[in-house]
Parts: C-alpha cells; sequence; structure tokens
C-alpha cells in the first residue's frame, strides 16, 4: 500500500465543479489581483473566524511582516517567540528589524510556555508572537491577559491553525492581530501562494490594506514606504470556495489523529502528540517523538512500506546559521531541541482512509518493534 504524507489531488477533484465555478468570473472579467472575489473571500473569512476584517494577502509570510508594521513595531523592539516552527516567523520580525526573543516550549503541546514569555518580557518587548503548532491552540487566553498586563500585543500566527478554536473561540480572534496561510498544504490550502490577517481594529485593517497596495492613500499618493503584498483573484475564489468544506476535512483529520492515537497508544519508543480539548487542535500535522531508534532509519523504514513522512522542523530556528548573529548555543532551548531531534510528522490530510492509517500504524509498530 501507499501512504502519501499529502495529496491535494483528491481534494481539489471532489469539489473541482464549484472550483471551476469560482474561477470563471475571475477569467471572465480579468479580475486578477484582489477585486470582488478577494473581498467576497475577505468577508467570509472574518464571518468564520469572528472577527470584524479580513485582510488578503500573498502568503502567510507577508501577512506576519504586514502584521507587525501595522502593529508599530519599530527597530530594535523586542518580540518573544518560539524556537520550535517554520522559519517565517521568525523572518518578519527581522524584517521590521526587530530583535527575535526566543523562549523555550511546553514539552506537552510544543507551544509557547507563557511562564516562560512572562519572565522574558523587558522594557524593550513590543510583541508577543505564538504559533499554533501543528494545528494545536496555544494558550493565547493566558498570553493575551499578559499582553494586557504588559500593554504589549499578541500576533497569533495561525498558519497551521485553521478553525481551531480556544475558549469557545476561534483561534486568530484571540490576539489582536490573527496571522493565516494558505499555502497549498495548509488545512485551508488556495492555488498557489496566499495569505491574511484577521483583526477587530479596523485601524490596523486598514494600514495593512494600504500597505499591501504600495502605501498608497489615493492613486498616486505613497504616503509611506509600501509593498506589493496583494492577494491574487483567483486564490480568493478558490479559497470562498473551499471555506465551507473546512470544518468537515477538519473533522477528517480529527478522526485520522484519534485513529492513530488508538492504533499506536502504549508503543513502546514512540511519544504521541497530546490530545487536549477537541476543539483545540485542527490536526494539520499529526507529529510523533520517536525515542527509541535513530529517526532517519525510522522514516527509511518506512519508505520501503510506501509510507512517506516529514520532519517538522529538524532545527530550532535560534541555532539557524541565519540567527548566528544572536549568539545562541545548542543546548539553550533543551525541550524544542530534543523534540526537534526526534520529531516525525505521519502522513496526515482529510482524504486519508481508515485502511492507510491502519496500515501506517501497524507499519511503526513493526519497525520500533524491530529496533536500530
Ligand atoms: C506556512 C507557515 C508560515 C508562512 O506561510 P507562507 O504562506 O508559506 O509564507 C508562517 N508560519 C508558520 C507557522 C507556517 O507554518
Amino acid at each position: 500500500m501507499q501512504v502519501p504524507f499529502l495529496d491535494l489531488r483528491v481534494q481539489n477533484n471532489s469539489i473541482m465543479p464549484e472550483i471551476q465555478a469560482a474561477l470563471s468570473p475571475i477569467i471572465e472579467n480579468a479580475q486578477f489581483i484582489l477585486g470582488p472575489a478577494v473581498e467576497a473571500f475577505e468577508k467570509d473569512f472574518a464571518a468564520y473566524i469572528g472577527t470584524r476584517e479580513c485582510v488578503g494577502l500573498n502568503n502567510g509570510t507577508s501577512a506576519l511582516h504586514m502584521a507587525l508594521l501595522a502593529l508599530g513595531v519599530q527597530p530594535g523592539d523586542e518580540i518573544i517567540t518560539t524556537p520550535h516552527t517554520w522559519i517565517s516567523t521568525s523572518w518578519a520580525i527581522s524584517y521590521v528589524g526587530a530583535k527575535p526573543v526566543y523562549v523555550d516550549i511546553d514539552p506537552q503541546t510544543y507551544n509557547l510556555d507563557p511562564a516562560r514569555v512572562k519572565s522574558a518580557i523587558t522594557s524593550k518587548t513590543k510583541v508577543i508572537l505564538p504559533v499554533h503548532l501543528y494545528g494545536q491552540a496555544a494558550d493565547v487566553v493566558q498570553l493575551r491577559s499578559i499582553a494586557d498586563e504588559h500593554g504589549l500585543a499578541l500576533l497569533e500566527d495561525a498558519a497551521q491553525a485553521h478553525g481551531a478554536k480556544q475558549a469557545g473561540r476561534r483561534i486568530g480572534s484571540i490576539g489582536h492581530v490573527g496571522s493565516f496561510s494558505f499555502y497549498p498544504g495548509k488545512n485551508l490550502g488556495a492555488f498557489g501562494e496566499g495569505g491574511a490577517i484577521v483583526t477587530d481594529d479596523p485601524k490596523i485593517a486598514s494600514h495593512v490594506r494600504r500597505l499591501r497596495d504600495h502605501a498608497q492613500d489615493g492613486r498616486h499618493n505613497h504616503v509611506e514606504i509600501g509593498f506589493n503584498t496583494r492577494m491574487e483573484g483567483v486564490q480568493g475564489a478558490v479559497l470562498k470556495a473551499k471555506l465551507p468544506h473546512l470544518d468537515g476535512w477538519n473533522a477528517r483529520r480529527r478522526e485520522h489523529a484519534a485513529q492513530y492515537t488508538e492504533s499506536l497508544k502504549n508503543t513502546p519508543g514512540i511519544i504521541l502528540p497530546s490530545c487536549p480539548a477537541a476543539e483545540g487542535h485542527v490536526w494539520h500535522l499529526y507529529v510523533v517523538q520517536v525515542e527509541s531508534m535513530d529517526r532517519e532509519l525510522f522514516r527509511t523504514k518506512l519508505a520501503e512500506r510506501g509510507i512517506a513522512t516529514g520532519v517538522h522542523y529538524p532545527t530550532a530556528v535560534p541555532l539557524q546559521p541565519a540567527y548566528q548573529y544572536l549568539g545562541h548555543k545548542p543546548g539553550d532551548f533543551p525541550i524544542a531541541e530534543r523534540v526537534m531531534s526526534r520529531c516525525v510528522s505521519l502522513p496526515m490530510f482529510a482524504e486519508l482512509t481508515r485502511e492507510q492509517v491502519a496500515y501506517t500504524a501497524t507499519a511503526i509498530r513493526e519497525v520500533l518493534a524491530a529496533g536500530n
């Protein structure tokens, strides 16, 4: 049996007529950049997340970048964030000339640890920037109260957590700004690059709207240094057509996660992801820690059985060459580094079958039993 890590074609084929109907007007009317399809998606996505505003952008990295600019971050400001994430979270901090201040993660959720965040706050801190890693909600309720107490902004990197909830509210709506990516492999994916910010603050939304379109305030009046970070019409149309399916797709991911957990529980040599309140996790990835054998050997043995896996992510961001200038060394983030040295992402997408999950779980038990 073949078990791909991710197969976008099944999902696209299942809604092809809806997608084609959504795309025709874009092509017929040649509304390729922004336009009515992007506006309609922004309206729907804001309603879905539960914020007043949504601004469509060209990708999730830009969304974080534009959000930090609109939050007024200045060169030299400090932003507290996680070492365990996709690099974009830190890129955005660097783009605005701020300094990323990394604190270690919670060993259960792999997300920012609020207690460590609190002790990292200085007079230069401006923003707390958590990531809802693998689709699991970070403790943003607590982080929001820490931010409010210290007069800081909370920016949620929700690129992996479309539809997750905490305290009954959608992830992205608890911080001052939420940032999303619609990279094709995300839980809600475009037909190319895409991103957005959501917020209840109309000033932040209108600032990002201006920034994304060359900082124009009226045609040919550029009021500050601007960007071209606009969402394309095609992406707005595809995302609007896909959004009504998101909760259903996330429900399927939860079923697969429950099946993995049930089939792999009590298996020696492996640590399973923590299973919090169901609504708090949308299982962008199902990530295990391989304790008893070499990670690459484990992955190779699974690949030999037709099962594709991934590693998200192998190196703590502060230990990347790009961030060498901060002077961190191995051992500075022991929890994140341990998780990152052992983590393996199992196949996960809505259209996986029960047979594929069962086959993968059985293969994992066999590979671990055989050992190195
Ligand atoms: C995907 C991702 C991003 C960046 O999104 P792009 O659309 O690829 O630019 C940012 N943060 C996290 C945590 C991500 O997973």
